[in-house]
């Protein structure tokens, strides 16, 4: 029995993306992938139109019918008023786990880490990409970090179990929870308490920075990574780039209802139209594709036919392969050439099993005891810290004292440096000698506060949880 085509929704993006997604649809189909494309207009026309998300209705439709996006690449204009139409499908269809494979495909690529196969798994929808920003006072602008619980439970289970699915030995988790310790520490340790599931994994953690260093310098060494939103992003560009070449890097965007199937690169314009540009991202992109909607084998066929084309020294202008550079459709057609056939000297690719469906997560943490302790009132001021200090103190009353000022996070009262330099944005904590306080004296904190003339900008309320501190205390402490 024919198995029937699996919907799909295409978008066929700006630059070079028409041109290298005809090239890519061309490929599948002859490689046997059963599909039907439903084809939607996305970027610069939807732009144009007035739809500041890039995305029509029908659009948002057609990806909630299908749940598969094949997309090619889309310009972001550069300028305000325009949201980056990446970010904005990834969080609005809860995209949770950005899956990217770095493949060596030595000599035929030239690389100097010719062993090389390692995966990123990144996290999508969280940390500074929550893209929550506020000018605060005249020189300080802020983004909130968010992370969370249920987010570092989804994006760890979906890592351990790729590497499982996939047939890969050990996961690596990089963070910098040595300076992050409650944001970058709670993705570690979830990390670490999902890890204890899947003992048949080997399991390490590096912080990012070395981990980033070994990347660019020994990344043979890697198998599978798992990194929060922003890292995430920056490692599997490094890593796309020493694996050979950025235009060769497919990712996928895998959330429970939907996924998102994409090359790394952007939109070329400076090379669109002119036959030249390397579908090869895309292609990878679309093999898996065929691996999430369960046609592993047609990827297989269709991966191995385009390896034929590699080892037979084929490639567009920027693969540098032995032969004569090829246009993209003389490449594609060259692809097409070599379905059915197995390369020699780079890995088969056999019929992938599928990778894992996206899991819930298990019964949520415990609840803990949360009280208020204390809290940090940030004020826009331009003098000196004393005198805020004394300005300050008269906002005491009862237990609720002024326990330190803090500037750029670093102490400057009591007992601060003068060589610190400080700017118009003051972090001033208050604590209610070592009890809970109740929400209405913060509130009647900041009233007087202000009757005093003293500008503040937010209130970060002062957590504990089963007694721990929820808060960074000051550096300099
Ligand atoms: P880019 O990836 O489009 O181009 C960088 C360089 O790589 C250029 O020299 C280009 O010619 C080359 N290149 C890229 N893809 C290639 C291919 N398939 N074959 C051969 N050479 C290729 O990055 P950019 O110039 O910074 O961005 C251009 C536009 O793409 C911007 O509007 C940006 O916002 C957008 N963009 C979109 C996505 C996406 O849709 N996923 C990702 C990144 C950038």
């Amino acid at each position: 029995m024919t198995q029937s085509a699996t919907p799909i929704t295409v978008a066929r993006g700006d630059g070079v993306g028409p041109e290298i997604m005809q090239a890519c649809l061309r490929i599948l189909e002859a490689g046997g992938a059963r599909l039907a494309p439903e084809f939607i207009e996305l970027g610069e026309a939807v732009w144009r139109q007035g739809h500041s998300s890039g995305m029509t209705r029908e659009g948002w439709e057609s990806l909630r019918r299908t749940g598969v996006f094949y997309k090619a690449p889309v310009a972001t204009p550069q300028g305000g008023g325009v949201k980056s139409i990446n970010v904005t499908i990834r969080k609005s269809l809860g995209l949770f786990a950005n899956v990217r494979p770095c493949t060596a495909y030595a000599p035929f690529v030239p690389t100097r880490h010719p062993s090389m196969d390692l995966v990123i798994i990144r996290e999508n929808e969280e940390d500074l990409y929550a893209g929550i920003e506020h000018r605060q006072t005249q020189d300080v602008v802020q983004c909130l970090k968010l992370v969370t619980r249920p987010g570092c439970e989804r994006i760890a289970r979906y890592a351990f179990e790729f590497a499982r699915s996939q047939g890969r030995k050990r996961v690596t988790c990089m963070t910098k929870d040595n300076i992050m310790k409650l944001t970058d520490g709670l993705f570690r340790q979830v990390f670490e308490e999902v890890g204890q599931d899947y003992p048949d994994i080997a399991q390490d953690h590096m912080i990012i920075d070395i981990g980033a260093a070994r990347i660019a310098d020994s990344p043979e060494a890697f198998d599978v990574i798992l990194a929060p939103n922003l890292y995430g992003d920056i490692i599997s560009d490094i890593a796309a780039q020493v694996a050979g070449s950025v235009g060769l890097a497919p990712s996928a965007n895998i959330g429970a209802r939907c996924a998102m199937f994409e090359a790394v690169h952007g939109s070329a314009p400076d090379i669109a139209g002119q036959d030249v540009a390397n579908p090869s991202g895309l292609l990878l992109a679309g093999l898996m594709m065929l691996n999430h909607v369960g046609q592993g084998e047609a990827a297989a066929r269709i991966h191995n036919a385009w390896l034929c084309a590699l080892e037979d020294g084929l490639g567009t202008p920027d693969m540098k392969g032995t032969g004569e550079p090829l246009g993209t459709r003389a490449f594609t057609a060259s692809v097409i050439s070599r379905m059915g056939r197995s390369p020699h000297s780079l890995k088969p690719v056999s019929a992938r099993r599928t990778p894992p469906a996206p899991i819930s997560n298990h019964a949520p943490a415990p609840r803990a005891e949360k009280t208020t302790v204390g809290v940090d009132l940030f004020i826009d001021w331009r003098g000196d810290v004393d005198t805020l200090a004394a300005r300050l103190k008269t906002l005491e009353q009862g237990p609720l004292g002024l326990q330190m000022i803090t500037n750029r996070g670093v102490k400057v009262w009591p007992e601060g440096l003068p060589e610190t330099n400080c700017v118009d944005h003051w972090r001033c904590r208050f604590m209610n000698g070592g009890s809970s306080i109740p929400l209405k004296d913060i509130a009647a904190l900041t009233v007087r506060a202000a009757e005093a003339g003293l500008e503040f900008i937010k209130t970060e309320n002062l957590c504990a949880f089963d007694g721990q501190p929820g808060f960074s205390l000051g550096q300099g402490q």
